[in-house]
């Protein structure tokens, strides 16, 4: 089900170089503890869905000012065969779509692509796929999806990125190695700072960041295996 539990006017960050709308999508399959869209990711969210419609009209009277619009969540594929409808609505107003997920659903992924509806897919790789649950906080994660996932977007996306958020104690040397190893010949990474604050697991929230020379480092050791690593927020 599209459950749209938020609606951003513009943001100049979400969607890489682009002006872009941002539509939050309701719940998650995973329960990563430091994840700051709690409420969303467990579906606790209180503000009242905003009507699919509501948001293709808002869209069309704000399409001369935007680029595009980026959906994230939550894990918007979770909404299956309405979330490709939506997508394509909103390609019918000639905006251009980023697509965020935690890449669970390859099905959906490769549907989209199959239709070329997305124009930028964001996928998270959080950790090194053996140390999967611990980072994304379930308790069984079918890794060979994340892997499908990552390997259809590497082999058909129009553009994209991977991404994962640092985390002290969840992310180290030897994570940046193997994740750059797992995603040999990918495009783009991007080591995302984390931010202690809202965090889905409050003890997180005490947490210090790394320094940001220590991102610079991780990027150091992907760099032989990914052609652009970058890092963002430090
Ligand atoms: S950070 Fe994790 S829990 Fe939060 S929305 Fe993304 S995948 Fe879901």
């Amino acid at each position: 089900m599209l459950d749209i539990k938020g609606l951003m006017p513009t943001s100049l960050i979400e969607y890489p170089n682009k002006i872009a709308a941002v539509v939050f999508l309701n719940n998650c399959n995973f329960r990563c503890p430091f994840c700051q869209n709690a409420s969303l990711a467990l579906g606790t969210e209180t503000a009242p869905s905003i009507p699919r419609e509501q948001v293709l009209a808002f869209l069309k009277t704000r399409k001369k000012w935007l680029d595009g619009v980026a959906i994230t969540g939550g894990e918007p594929t979770l909404a299956g065969d309405e979330l490709i409808a939506f997508v394509r609505e909103i390609k019918a107003l000639s905006l251009c779509v980023e697509l965020e997920t935690n890449g669970s659903n390859p099905e959906l992924l490769r549907e989209l692509l199959r239709q070329r509806l997305v124009d930028y897919y964001a996928m998270d790789y959080k950790a090194p796929l053996d140390d999967y649950e611990r980072v994304a906080g379930a308790a069984t994660i079918d890794k060979n999806r994340i892997k499908e996932s990552a390997a259809l977007l590497i082999a058909e996306a129009p553009d994209y990125e991977f991404r994962a958020t640092v985390v002290p104690g969840l992310f180290d040397e030897r994570s940046a190695l193997r994740i750059a190893q797992e995603l040999k010949g990918a495009k783009r990474f991007f080591l995302q700072q984390f931010q202690a604050r809202d965090c889905l697991d409050a003890s997180f929230n005490k947490l210090a960041p790394f320094p940001p020379k220590r991102l610079q480092e991780f990027a150091a050791i992907m760099r032989p295996f990914v052609s652009e690593v970058g890092v963002r927020g430090a």
